[in-house]
């Protein structure tokens, strides 16, 4: 595993895959963080990031430019799904490599 991939400047796994989430992850359910206006439902318990779940992939929490600038404007308030994504996993690498970055 490789740890010298800067997130900032990259956010291809942001712009990659459908980011699902058990629906309790939202913040209309007790303890939830993500803001629920930034979701979507796709199943009767399972949520997305709005964006994600199209053709082409695009959080709508991601600002800036992939393979340059990036932030995530709900951060701390982040899905698991985001936080499971690991800087050099195998996940990270489809994506950086599916963007046309690095993948060493
Ligand atoms: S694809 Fe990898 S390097 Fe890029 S933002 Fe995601 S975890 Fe970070
Ligand atoms: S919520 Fe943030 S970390 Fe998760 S996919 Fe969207 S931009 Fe990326």
């Amino acid at each position: 595993m490789s740890a010298a991939f800067d997130c900032q400047t990259c956010g291809a796994c942001c712009a990659q895959f459908r980011v699902s989430f058990y629906w309790a992850e939202a913040d209309d359910a007790p303890g939830g963080t993500v803001p629920v206006a930034l979701t979507e439902a796709i199943s009767p318990h399972l949520r997305c990031m709005q964006g994600t779940s199209s053709r082409r992939p695009h959080c709508i929490a991601l600002e800036g430019q992939v393979g340059q600038q990036v932030s995530c404007r709900i951060y701390d308030l982040r899905a698991s799904t985001c936080r499971a994504v690991q800087v050099g996993d195998a996940q990270c690498l489809r994506a950086r490599e599916r963007h046309g970055l690095p993948t060493a």
